[in-house]
């Protein structure tokens, strides 16, 4: 844990979050600030800064991740219809929080991605 993380201090149930899914190795909670109808974030439990160094140090761990991102879009009834998952990645990526995080996006129609 890093004590200076927040998602390392929901993890340890220090901060409050709307849990939708838990496994061993990984978290989903609900975006405090949602973008869309459904906005879920899937972080490991483990701290890794982002994407890419989380899968280069445990591309098991990733996998983790992504399963928990299907098995929340499918709780959250998103597979008929869609939904998007992005990874934020570094500074031009518009990552703000630096513990790897998936979002998952949908319920609604999320038009075009652009730069
Ligand atoms: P961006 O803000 O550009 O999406 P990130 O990809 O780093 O940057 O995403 C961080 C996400 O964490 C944001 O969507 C933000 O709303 C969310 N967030 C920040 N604090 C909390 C919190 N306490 N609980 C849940 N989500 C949070």
């Amino acid at each position: 844990m890093e004590i200076d993380c927040l998602f390392c201090r929901i993890v340890a149930g220090q901060i409050p979050a709307t849990v939708v899914r838990e496994t061993d190795t990984t978290l989903a909670f609900r975006d405090i600030n949602p973008q869309a109808a459904v906005h879920v974030l899937v972080i490991p439990k483990e701290h890794y800064a982002d994407v890419a160094t989380l899968t280069q140090a445990d591309p098991a761990l990733a996998g983790d991740v992504l399963g928990t991102a299907a098995v929340v879009a499918e709780t959250e009834g998103l597979l008929a219809d869609g939904f998007r998952l992005i990874f934020n990645t570094g500074q031009f990526g518009g990552q703000e929080v630096f513990h790897a995080h998936a979002h998952v996006l949908g319920g609604e129609p999320l038009g075009p991605m652009r730069a």
